[in-house]
């Protein structure tokens, strides 16, 4: 945990474009964005992956919905947006710390995944 990037982003140990933080979530932009708008918004507290959550984690993941849903309207995003969490292997997670991609912009993003 001492050497995850995002608690370090969280701690103030490595610089990120913040957006929003409160008691329970933080949000900055990706640092190599795919569109327009392209931030991460993170419970605080460390969680490697969506798949280790509990009951426990309900308070501070409505947070992350929440202010993910504002942000995306305050970033521009008044006409539609995407969320993603990857996770694990199988979802190509890259960075284990939980964190919930939000991604738009003025045009019609690319098809989900192709078939
Ligand atoms: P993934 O774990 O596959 O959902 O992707 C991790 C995301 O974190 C990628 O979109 C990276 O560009 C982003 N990222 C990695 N390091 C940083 C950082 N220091 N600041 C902001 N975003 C980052
Ligand atoms: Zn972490």
């Amino acid at each position: 945990m001492g050497e995850c990037i995002f608690c370090r982003i969280v701690s103030g140990e490595i610089p990120a474009k913040k957006i929003y933080e409160d008691d329970l979530v933080l949000a900055f932009h990706d640092i190599n964005p795919v569109a327009p708008v392209h931030f991460l918004v993170i419970p605080k507290a460390h969680v490697a992956s969506m798949a280790e959550l509990n009951a426990e984690h309900e308070a501070v993941m409505g947070r992350v919905m929440t202010v993910a849903a504002r942000l995306a309207r305050e970033q521009g995003a008044t006409d539609g947006f995407r969320t993603i969490i990857n996770t694990g292997r199988v979802g190509r997670q890259e960075v284990y710390h939980l964190h919930v991609h939000v991604i738009g912009g003025p045009d019609v993003l690319p098809a989900m995944l192709k078939r």
